[in-house]
C-alpha cells in the first residue's frame, strides 16, 4: 500500500497485510488552518482488517497547517 510517500506492507501489531480506508470528516476534521470549517481537513485512516488497528493516519493537504506548535500543547 502506498499513500503519498509512505509505502505501508504490513501492520505493525499484527503482522497482517489487508487494509480497508475509512475517514473522520464533519466535526473530527483536523482543526488549525487558518480559515474556517471548510479549510479544515478530513483525516483519513488505512486501518487493518485483522486486528482493527488504525495502522497510518494522513490528510491530504498538510502544508496549510502551521510549524508553530503551542507552547500549552506540549
Ligand atoms: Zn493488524
Amino acid at each position: 500500500m502506498i499513500i503519498g510517500r509512505v509505502e505501508i506492507t504490513s501492520c505493525q501489531y499484527c503482522g497482517g497485510n489487508d487494509f480497508r480506508y475509512g475517514y473522520q470528516s464533519g466535526d473530527n476534521r483536523l482543526c488549525g488552518a487558518p480559515g474556517f470549517l471548510e479549510n479544515q481537513e478530513p483525516i483519513h485512516h488505512l486501518v487493518c482488517a485483522e486486528c482493527g488497528a488504525i495502522v497510518f493516519s494522513w490528510i491530504t493537504n498538510p502544508r496549510k497547517y502551521s510549524k508553530n506548535i503551542p507552547e500549552k500543547s506540549i
